[in-house]
């Protein structure tokens, strides 16, 4: 016999992006919320929770600030309810590590009634004109669901039969702890994760591996762009301008604003370096190193105990080989519809096999009336750049919850930018028309 349980909301994954749904619709009167996740508790990709990790936005990019700052959900709250305000304004200034901001996600997570965890959620499936999410014996029904399951590593198809210790996402390097000590390591892919993967094993002396190649398919080992005009990409306004470009100029432009959000750090990036001209000038080069751009890895097969990478050298177009013990992998995630998903499918991706999200990060469909699905984090390709990164996670949140109540909880259009998307001189420094409205005042 099964347990059904009916909610105005059923989160699948939680996540920040459902956490932060779930911290802002924690005080809507006469609205009930279940947000079910597999994880036994709150996690942030451990696999590459590697110390001194440091947060890549504001810490005001939290799980409510921007669209709500008198939630005591916020980080600067989590600070001062434990006592460490002060401290952390003169350790940090400005920043924040991830590990902290794990903390202060676990913080917040404690005190949400919403939260299940230990909840796989097998399968959703249509009855009775709602949405029911099942996770066991229970089935969790609704008429609207918010999908917040996250994107999966993306390890090349090539390397998938090697996966292990020694061949491995950086989604894993934690949980596999590859021993590179002495060993021949080679690091795959010139983003963040690949630059963090670089520096953690550039670590303590007595841990260093014997040599060290990273490989970037980029034409070098490139920033982070972190410039005003360029982080309008990641405010408000430019999600409605981009949101109605056509399919092809949205692709177009996304390859285009690439290093805004895969560029490496500029603070790691000066770590990398200062290290690598320790090691080779006062430390007596105790390791061998080549890092290696324009190169794309097309291949790994393992000879005996070593790994052959088949590499493609862009500038000059030839194939090169390179041999390792260790293979990280720092490939990236892709975006896919999770597989509970699967008995809806047909209904949901088009004949292209893309979801088609609307502007209220609504997915479009044939389902009955009032029955929708939402997505977090799953709809970079309508949204933009800004889509996967916490920038906006509070705002988007804010607007699938304003979409499923039916009412303005959140206010989340009155925000400007600098830049003007659409042509028009609006008045400079125009006040918000209306006050703020508060959640206790619905
Ligand atoms: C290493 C790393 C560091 C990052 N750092 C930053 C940063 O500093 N700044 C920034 O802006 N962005 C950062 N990002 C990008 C982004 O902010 C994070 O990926 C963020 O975790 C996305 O949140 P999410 O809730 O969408 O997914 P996730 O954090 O991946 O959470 C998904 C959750 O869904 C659960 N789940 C999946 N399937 C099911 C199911 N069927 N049933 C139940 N539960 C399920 C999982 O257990 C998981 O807890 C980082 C990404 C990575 C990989």
């Amino acid at each position: 016999m099964e347990d059904v349980e009916q909610y105005d909301l059923v989160g699948i994954g939680t996540g920040p992006t459902n956490l932060s749904l779930a911290a802002l619709a924690e005080p809507v009167p006469n609205f009930s919320a279940r947000f079910l996740d597999a994880r036994p508790e709150f996690r942030w990709h451990p696999g590459m929770m590697v110390p001194d990790a440091g947060l890549q936005v504001s810490y005001l990019k939290d799980l409510v600030t921007t669209v709500d700052p008198t939630s005591r959900f916020s980080f600067l709250n989590y600070l001062a309810e434990n006592g460490r305000l002060f401290r952390s304004l003169i350790a940090n200034r400005d920043r924040c590590t991830r590990q902290e901001f794990e903390q202060y996600y676990r913080w917040v997570a404690r005190q949400l009634p919403s939260l299940r965890w230990n909840r796989p959620v097998d399968e959703v499936r249509l009855r009775r004109n709602r949405l029911e999410a099942v996770s066991g014996r229970t089935r969790y029904s609704t008429g609207s669901l918010v999908l917040g399951t996250g994107r999966t590593p993306a390890l090349p198809g090539f390397a998938e039969p090697l996966q292990g210790p020694t061949v491995l996402h950086s989604a894993d390097l934690l949980h596999l702890a590859p021993k590179v000590r002495g060993k021949d390591v080679l690091v795959v892919g010139g983003g963040q994760s690949g630059a963090e993967v670089v520096n953690y094993f550039l670590g303590p002396d007595r841990a260093l591996p014997g040599r060290l190649t990273w490989i970037s398919s980029r034409v070098g080992f490139q920033p982070l762009d972190d410039s005003p005009f360029t982080n309008e990409w990641f405010a408000p306004d430019y999600v409605d301008h981009f949101h109605r470009l056509p399919a092809e100029r949205r692709a177009e432009l996304l390859r285009h604003q690439r290093l805004a959000s895969d560029g490496i750090t500029e603070s790691l990036l000066e770590g990398i370096y200062q290290r690598l001209y320790q090691l080779d000038f006062l430390a007596g080069a105790p390791l061998q190193h080549q890092l290696l751009t324009g190169r794309r890895v097309v291949g790994l097969e393992r000879d005996g105990d070593r790994l052959v990478a088949a590499v493609h050298n862009q500038d000059l177009d030839r194939e090169e080989v390179h041999a390792a013990d260790v293979v990280v992998f720092c490939t990236g995630y892709r975006s896919a519809l999770p597989a509970c998903m699967d008995p809806l499918a047909d209904r949901l991706l088009n004949a292209r096999g893309e979801l088609e999200v609307n502007r209220d990060y609504s997915l479009e469909w044939d389902g009955p009336t009032g029955v929708r699905i939402y997505v977090q984090n799953m709809s970079e390709p309508t949204h933009g750049v800004a889509d996967p990164n916490l920038s906006l996670a509070a705002w988007r949140s804010a607007q699938i919850l304003n979409a499923i109540t039916g009412r303005k909880v959140y206010r989340t259009d009155h925000e400007t930018s600098a830049t003007a998307w659409s042509s028009g001189f609006p008045p400079p420094g125009a006040p918000p028309s209306e006050p703020l409205p508060t959640v206790r005042s619905i």
